[in-house]
This record gives structure tokens, C-alpha cells and sequence, in this order.
């Protein structure tokens, strides 16, 4: 017997997940609460410190070939006791240009993702597996990864987020250690060790941004949605209504 297709729910989650990438109004979105149990402002600044002293040594680091051909390192940028981290893969052209993740066009679509999580960037914290950009935006190498990888493992001690959401296969393989694809990985919650004695943390694994304006399918859009929506629900943050102004 053909499963029978509830019409509404069909719509209500199509309109829903195009309101969500076409970055229209978000209804009573504008004071959500980011932190439930919030960590103390002491704390927040001590990371901070730390985290800006760690970006220094990114930026002078020469581990790997990569250290001779930047422009700019982009260590990451963010809230230094962010619930949610998001990681890429590594900087491209235009984040080699300012030192800073994600401000190109898939940086933009980003930008989208986290506004229809009713949050802002500052809220968040973004970094890269690889912290400089490799040539000609060629898949990170593992020696590249090797070498850079400590700095990403520093930075989740230092924030403790809650979530970290991998931002495409190569964040989400490195982070869990896998050879899995991006669709085996993507859509539940994996496991992060930060180490011995330390609680794991959530990892949702979900489409590069990239990815998605390359594949800009309804399907696509679809997945993306469901997979913030879980992170929401897993924080206890509301899910924004969408709606058209
Ligand atoms: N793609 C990434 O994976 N990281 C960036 O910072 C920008 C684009």
C-alpha cells in the first residue's frame, strides 16, 4: 500500500525551507536566547584571550607549505563560549584576501543559514580544518591537515561548544576520523573526542555551503534545513517562524 502523503506538511516544509535560504524576515527572531546555562564573563574573556593569542601563532605559523603562499592566515572568528561551531574545509580566494572565514559567496549562504537559525555570526564560531588556503582551492592534503589540525583541536578546548556543525566531507571526515560520505554522515549526530575524561561533543555533519550554490536543489535546501533544525532542538533553541514581509 502507497504510504499516503500528507499535502499540508509537504508545503508547510517547502515554504518553511525556502523562506530559509531566501533570507526573508524572520518572525520574532531578533532576541533569542543563545546561552541557557550562560558561562561567566570571566570565562568568556579568558577564552577570548587565549583564542587571540592562538590566531597569533596561526598567523605566523610555517608547518606547512601552505605558511609560504597565503596572504593571509584565517584562524577563525567568533564567540570565544559559542554553543555552536561551525568547520569548513579551508579558506578560498576571498578569505586568503582578509584573513577572515567564510566572506565569500558561499560565506554568504552561510551567513543565510545561520540568520534562519534566528542567530547572528557573532553568536556562533567559525574556523577551517586547514587555516590557510591551499592552491587553486585544491582538497586539503593530509600532511596539510596534520600539521594544522592541533590549532582546530585547541580551538574546541578552548570554546566547548556544544554542536560543532562540519561544514562538508572534509571537516566532517577529519572531525569523526572516518572515510564515510557526506551522506552517511550527515542528517544525525556523530561523536567529537575532545579527550580522556572530557565529555564528546555533538557533531552534525551537514552540506558545504559550496556545495549547495553548486546544487542548489529544493532537496539540498531541504536537508540543510532539517539538519540546523536538529541542532536547534538539541539546544533547546526555538525554531524560527519564517515568513514573507
Ligand atoms: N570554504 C571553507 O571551507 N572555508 C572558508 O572559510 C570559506 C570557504
Amino acid at each position: 500500500m502507497p504510504k499516503e502523503v500528507d499535502a499540508n506538511k509537504v508545503v508547510r516544509q517547502h515554504l518553511e525551507m525556502d523562506d530559509f535560504f531566501t533570507g526573508f524576515v524572520i518572525k520574532g527572531s531578533s532576541d533569542v536566547p543563545v546561552e541557557e546555562s550562560k558561562p561567566s564573563e570571566a570565562d568568556v574573556a579568558s577564552a577570548a584571550k587565549e583564542l587571540e593569542a592562538l590566531a597569533e601563532e596561526v598567523r605566523q605559523c610555517r608547518k606547512c607549505d601552505l605558511g609560504g603562499l597565503r596572504t593571509h592566515a584565517v584562524p577563525g572568528e567568533g564567540h570565544a563560549k559559542a554553543r555552536i561551531m561551525f568547520v569548513g574545509e579551508a579558506p578560498g580566494a576571498d578569505e586568503d584576501a582578509v584573513g577572515r572565514p567564510f566572506v565569500g559567496r558561499a560565506g554568504q549562504l552561510l551567513d543565510k543559514i545561520i540568520a534562519g537559525c534566528g542567530l547572528k555570526r557573532e553568536d556562533v564560531f567559525i574556523g577551517n580544518i586547514l587555516k590557510c588556503r591551499p592552491p587553486d582551492n585544491r582538497d586539503p592534503r593530509p600532511d596539510e591537515i596534520i600539521s594544522c589540525l592541533p590549532y582546530l583541536q585547541r580551538q574546541i578546548e578552548l570554546i566547548e561548544p556544544e554542536v560543532i556543525i562540519a561544514l562538508g566531507a572534509h571537516a566532517a571526515r577529519t572531525l569523526l576520523e572516518t572515510n564515510k560520505s557526506i551522506g552517511q554522515l550527515r542528517g544525525h549526530f556523530e561523536q567529537y573526542c575532545v579527550g580522556i575524561g572530557r565529555p564528546a561533543i555533538k557533531v552534525m555533519a551537514t552540506y558545504h555551503p559550496a556545495y549547495l550554490l553548486r546544487s542548489y536543489t529544493p532537496d539540498n535546501r531541504r536537508r540543510v534545513w532539517e539538519d540546523m533544525k536538529k541542532v536547534l532542538v538539541e539546544l533547546d533553541l526555538p525554531i524560527p517562524q519564517t515568513g514573507k514581509s
